[in-house]
């Protein structure tokens, strides 16, 4: 590491809600802004923004569905070019399209990112796209679900598969 990054790693910038002199980690990163954080630091951002949800809940209620449903189509065009669709079979409507892990292990990585596909999808629209196209492929919900029985082992002909449902 050179003079220069080392020194900005340890630089400080004074958050103008709260009035303290805090290292650079405590703002987020904002790709908007001139030297690239948010104006307030992070402890200020939330407050903030929790303070807005309880002032406003349905609205931030809304906002929540929308963002949600945002963050998924920008994901499976990501995956995609643009094009959404199924990897296996072409099934193309993205109702019923999901992201799949490639070589599995997607629950534990869920939990691990929060307990929900959010914290995947965060990662996915942060991640160099290269990397994540060897990680993840769009799936429908049906060849989403037979790629689950047959990576663990199920095979979806014969009667083993039943054995989830007792
Ligand atoms: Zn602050
Ligand atoms: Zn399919």
């Amino acid at each position: 590491m050179n003079q220069l990054s080392l020194k900005s790693n340890f630089q400080r910038k004074k958050c103008p809600k709260c009035g303290r002199m805090l290292p650079k980690v405590m703002f987020s990163k904002n790709k908007k802004t001139k030297d690239k954080l948010c104006c307030w630091c992070k402890d200020c951002c939330r407050k903030n923004a929790s303070d807005w949800r309880k002032k406003y809940p349905n609205k931030a209620k809304e906002k929540a569905v929308r963002w949600q449903r945002n963050i998924r189509i920008k994901v499976l065009n990501l995956l995609s070019d643009n094009n959404p669709s199924c990897s296996i079979c072409g099934f193309n409507d993205p109702r019923a399209l999901e992201v799949d892990h490639i070589r599995g292990g997607g629950n534990i990585e869920r939990k691990k990112l929060g307990g929900n596909w959010i914290g995947i999808y965060r990662k996915i629209v942060n991640t160099p796209i290269e990397d994540i196209k060897k990680e993840y492929q769009i799936l429908c919900a049906n060849c989403n679900k037979i790629k689950n029985y047959e990576d663990r082992g199920f095979n979806v002909y014969n009667n083993d598969y039943n054995d989830e449902t007792k």
